[in-house]
């Protein structure tokens, strides 16, 4: 057995986990048992990849790579972002410059995004693999967040899972079925995810603004998730109690199996 197979087994092992614990409590209650869960809801000034192995930031793919430039700067201006990163290893840079070899990629994707943070008046930080907080060569993601917040960075004890800040992202809909597709094809967990283990969508409602309601997150998620059938779930968090008191926590269960949430 290789090391990458060994890496995958585990990765597997660890998902199962993950997603059985979603499955017998749901995101909510996931959320409500986690003491940091707070933190969670912290913000930041940080524009980073959605990547799964980055914890921190607003989210866009590639940092904003794969935005026009006019949508990435009216994404900073109004996330009052002051830092843009870039990573390596990053799945929506390939996708932007497809023609660049696979030995210089990390490279000119640090030189790249340092010009880019330039241009937009930011500062630059690059994350290297041994930074990232998943396997080097595949993605570990068990979950997808859309964030309606705009607040969420993701903490120990909740499952792995890409980032899609729907709260400031211009194209949301279009990151979610990217990310769905990455999750389970052949540089995620793939053909692991099924009707017994399904990949969780977790939409974070938004605590106030109805425009961000959990309805209309979960609507938007079906969408693009129906042709997955049973191999997705949608789950979703009211946030209030994070942000606000932890006293109007309801008791209603919120998940909604793709197959059934019409
Ligand atoms: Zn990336």
């Amino acid at each position: 057995m290789t090391y990458i197979d060994n890496e995958r087994n585990i990765a597997r092992t660890e998902a199962i986990i993950w997603i059985r614990e979603l499955q017998q409590l749901g995101a909510r209650k996931l959320f409500l048992k986690n003491k940091n869960i707070r933190q969670a809801f912290r913000g930041s000034e940080t524009l980073t990849c959605g990547d799964e192995g980055i914890t921190f930031g607003i989210h866009s793919p590639g940092s904003g790579v794969l935005l026009s430039d006019d949508m990435c700067r009216r994404m900073v201006q109004r996330a009052e972002i002051t830092e843009l990163t870039g990573h390596d290893n990053c799945g929506a840079f390939a996708l932007a410059f497809p023609n660049i070899a696979k030995e210089d990629r990390n490279r000119v994707c640090r030189e790249y995004n340092k010009g880019r943070a330039n241009v937009y008046g930011l500062s630059y930080r690059h994350l290297t693999a041994e930074e990232m907080n998943r396997p080097k060569t595949f993605h570990n993601a068990v979950a997808i967040y859309y964030d309606g917040t705009g607040e969420f960075n993701r903490i120990e004890g909740l499952p792995p899972g890409f980032v899609i800040s729907r709260y400031y992202s211009p194209a949301a809909e279009e990151e979610l079925k990217r990310y769905m597709t990455i999750a389970m094809g052949n540089d995620g967990l793939g053909s692991f995810f099924s009707t017994h283990t399904p990949l969780h969508v977790i939409a974070l409602a938004h605590p106030t603004d109805r425009q961000f309601s959990l309805k209309r997150l979960q609507q938007e998620i079906y969408r693009v998730a129906k042709g997955h059938g049973n191999r997705v779930v949608i789950d979703g968090v009211k946030t209030s109690w994070f942000f606000y008191s932890r006293e109007m926590e309801s008791t209603k269960n919120e998940s909604v199996p793709v197959a059934s949430s019409r």
